[in-house]
């Protein structure tokens, strides 16, 4: 896993200095998997690239140093906890609506002396009751079909900041389908960036979407709304 990171990251012209802690969190993370569904992943080497270079791999589109960063539905961890690695200056939070996950990070971040790293159990749309419009950035990764997760995640965004929605590389429809929801929170697409995993076959893609201007107060609603009648 070592040289895989090692190669990755460089090719990705981002520093290696993070790879023993990303090694440590790849340990924990298969042990606990044995005990509890974390990931379907758990061969090293996929490890590697499809949780740990896929995450590492936005710090290559958008700025991430110094910024304060929401992970939401990071589930275990990703793509928050390898980017808050990689770069140290980024001031994390990774919330899931599940308990054990964030119960797992948390031991994660122990272990790995990243007492600044904030892990909170909460539903997105709640969360932002009292942390809206607070987010240089927020990421996303495998969560919500793009029109409900722009709601949850957009009201995170600081005006100027971004929502960077991690997808697969046939998202057209999908990015086509959040075009009003999008408008309507506040947002602007700013790049869709297409991006190989290095020592892989697979492409991602990066969706940007900029905060242009506040989110209205009735938003996020309530999941069930959200659900039933996405903007
Ligand atoms: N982002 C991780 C990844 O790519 O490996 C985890 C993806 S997992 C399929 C989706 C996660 O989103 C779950 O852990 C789930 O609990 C969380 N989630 C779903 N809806 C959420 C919400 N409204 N607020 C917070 N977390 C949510």
């Amino acid at each position: 896993m070592e040289q895989l990171l090692r190669d990755g990251l460089s090719a990705l012209g981002l520093p290696t200095e993070g790879i023993p802690a990303l090694v440590r969190y790849a340990d924990l993370l298969v042990e606990k998997n044995k005990v509890m569904n974390l990931t379907a992943i758990t061969e090293p080497a996929d490890i590697a690239a499809l949780h740990f270079l896929d995450s590492a791999a936005l710090l290559t589109l958008a700025d991430f140093r110094d910024k304060t960063v929401a992970d939401v539905g990071t589930g275990a961890g990703f793509p928050g906890l390898p980017l808050r690695i990689i770069e140290p200056s980024i001031r994390l939070t990774l919330l899931d609506a599940q308990n054990k996950r964030i119960e797992f990070l948390k031991e994660v971040c122990d272990d790995l002396g990243l007492a600044d790293a904030e892990c909170v159990h909460a539903r997105a749309e709640e969360f932002a009751a009292d942390r809206r419009e607070s987010f240089d950035l927020v990421t996303s990764r495998a969560v919500a079909a793009l029109p409900l997760l722009c709601e949850l995640c957009l009201p995170l965004v600081k005006v100027g900041g971004y929502f960077v929605a991690m997808k697969s590389v046939d998202a057209g429809a999908e990015l086509d389908a959040a075009a009003h929801a999008i408008e309507v929170l506040g947002g602007a697409v700013e790049r869709i960036a297409d991006y190989d995993i290095p020592g892989t076959e697979v492409r991602h893609r990066a969706i940007l979407i900029k905060k242009v201007r506040e989110t209205g107060k009735k938003y996020p609603r309530p999941f069930a709304k959200i659900k039933k009648a996405p903007l």
